[in-house]
């Protein structure tokens, strides 16, 4: 057989390679699906939406005249091939999803800035990915050129068949997903208009086509936001070490979400839920009577970290101090709600949103900071237990089962809180043995009422209805043993202080004296662990009632 005749295919080659064009978009969700243990029925309806989207692209190469189907081929092949490698290559190396923060980057990257991220991120692992993927584009267009078309009456049943295949998730996006642009709230009482596809936003050129509008549209936002906070960062420097005290090198301050003080065992809940944090005994201080101020997250996020200083959040005084800021979050960072979360954390030195994947994909980022050179200060955003609860924590993490609405739904938002367990531990872990200065603080942004002041309602959160269940947050801290030999004396302050009454609005205060700096914007008074805290009345909900008084008596 001649080499020319080997390379000369039958019509089956070009259905194959059509396949293999439009599954190998697949790649980059099915690698996220594997190395962040994601579950199956998260992955599947997004496999099949992707499936959906390809079927689509491809229909015109069946039916195009040969030439303009060799065109469609080279560039929607070529549209393909770009993107899922962009996307994908962000998935391999760091084991995220493309989203409009990373588009930034992309787009307003200097040489010096990427050079730095290759560095940081590239393995030879990847690199390989990347060259095997861009091969199976090749390979599959190569193909199509060797091939004839399919009959027609063969091209018109496959069509027939995809769109019965495809029918129920067509229905569904059109009846589900109808509105595609979706006005959202920016601060300062402005609004965006993005594009929010749900669920189809997943293959890569869907992806990357609303990413990049989507950055478009709120670059300028950023832009504005940017500029106004420039004009104050100098405010931001000065920070010293606290005399005679030890900053440590290391801190993590981890934000859960949506945890209830109520459903911890390490709190006295009688599931046990937090086996992995209560082993660790006296290493941990536990503060039993911290609320936050709100049942939102945004808010929360706004009320805890900015300043004094033009409502800037606190970011730019450690940065200034010499510490690397890191925003590691699991969740979305621009969504259904707003954009307002990547803006809020754009002074931080790195940010990086996972965008709705289990905790523990957290792990190798803190793990890759803490391992790098110099001081940091590392923000950590889980999902927690933010609703659906069952879709928080890997099949693995389903210890508790509970029978009908109330006990499933109970035992499902234990499941994640045992997650949050196992996530901090590995944490704590992963600082204990780099045996240095280290600490790591831990809170939720607000709690959730999960039939805590009624036992037969779900009541969920509001600040309308503000039971007080909607505000206990668990609170705790943990210090290296290095950290609590450099700063003897202050431990013991912060142990002392746990009994303390506290609403984490102006958390940075506490978070200055934790790094042991200084600065004028310090305020002892406030700082949870400062020996002047004064304890203020707390209130909440809309009407401001005080906490403590419960609407709705068990
Ligand atoms: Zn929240």
């Amino acid at each position: 057989m001649s080499p020319r005749r080997l390379l000369t295919l039958d019509a089956s080659g070009f259905v194959f390679s059509l396949l293999g064009l439009a599954l190998l978009s697949l790649v980059p969700e099915l690698w996220l699906f594997f190395r962040n243990h994601e579950d199956l029925k998260f992955f599947a309806p997004i496999a099949y939406y992707e499936c959906i989207v390809s079927f689509l692209l491809w229909i015109p190469a069946l039916f195009l005249p040969r030439f303009w189907s060799r065109c469609w081929v080279i560039i929607v092949g070529s549209l393909s091939g770009l993107a899922t490698l962009v996307v994908g290559f962000h998935a391999v190396s760091i084991g995220a999803r493309w989203d409009v923060v990373a588009h930034a980057a992309l787009l307003q990257t200097s040489p010096g800035e990427a050079w730095g991220y290759l560095r940081s991120f590239v393995s030879v692992g990847a690199l390989l990915w990347a060259v095997a993927l861009g091969a199976g584009f090749v390979v599959c267009v190569v193909i199509n050129f060797r091939s004839p078309p399919p009959s027609r009456r063969f091209a018109f049943a496959g069509v027939a068949l995809g769109l019965l295949v495809s029918a129920f998730g067509l229905h569904h996006a059109i009846r589900y997903g109808g509105w595609i642009f979706r006005t959202v709230p920016v601060s300062g009482g402005g609004t965006v208009q993005i594009i929010d596809t749900s669920i189809n936003r997943f293959h890569p050129v869907t992806l990357l086509a609303l990413t990049h509008y989507n950055y478009r549209v709120t670059h300028a936002y950023y832009l504005q936001a940017f500029h106004d906070a420039q004009s104050h960062l100098n405010q931001f420097k000065g920070a010293v070490t606290v005399p005679g005290a030890v900053s440590p090198r290391i801190v993590v301050v981890v934000i859960g979400e949506s945890a209830s003080r109520r459903h911890w065992s390490l709190y006295g809940y009688s599931r046990a839920t937090t086996p992995r944090l209560e082993k660790l005994g006296a290493e941990l201080v536990v503060f039993p009577d911290v609320i936050s101020s709100s049942t939102g997250t945004l808010t929360e996020l706004r009320s805890m970290w900015c300043t004094a200083i033009a409502s800037l959040p606190v970011f730019p005084l450690f940065s200034a101090a010499g510490y690397t800021t890191h925003w590691f979050s699991a969740q979305y960072s621009q969504g259904a709600n707003d954009v307002e979360a990547a803006a809020l954390v754009q002074l931080c030195d790195e940010r990086l949103f996972l965008n709705g994947t289990y905790d523990e994909a957290l792990l190798p980022l803190v793990q890759h900071a803490v391992a790098t050179p110099g001081k940091h200060v590392i923000f950590v955003n889980l999902f927690g237990s933010h609703v659906r609860y069952e879709d928080r924590y890997p099949r693995s993490f389903a210890v508790f089962r509970g029978e009908g609405e109330k006990g499933y739904r109970l035992a499902t938002y234990d499941n994640s809180i045992r997650y949050t367990d196992h996530v901090l531990a590995e944490m704590i872990e992963l600082l204990r043995q780099r045996s240095e200065p280290s600490c790591l603080l831990y809170l939720s942004d607000h709690s959730e009422d999960v039939y805590d002041s009624r036992p037969d309602e779900y009541l969920f959160r509001s600040d309308s209805v503000a039971t007080d269940a909607m505000y206990e947050i668990p609170f705790v801290v943990w210090f290296s043993p290095e950290y609590r030999q450099t700063n003897a004396s202050f431990v013991r302050l912060v142990t002392a202080a746990r009994t303390r009454k506290y609403q984490t609005r102006a958390l940075y205060q506490s978070l200055i004296d934790l790094v042991r700096l200084t600065h004028p914007i310090y305020d002892s008074r406030v700082s949870l662990f400062s020996p002047d805290y004064v304890e203020r009345e707390r209130r909440v909900g809309v009407m401001g009632r005080l906490y403590g008084a419960s609407p709705l008596p068990p």
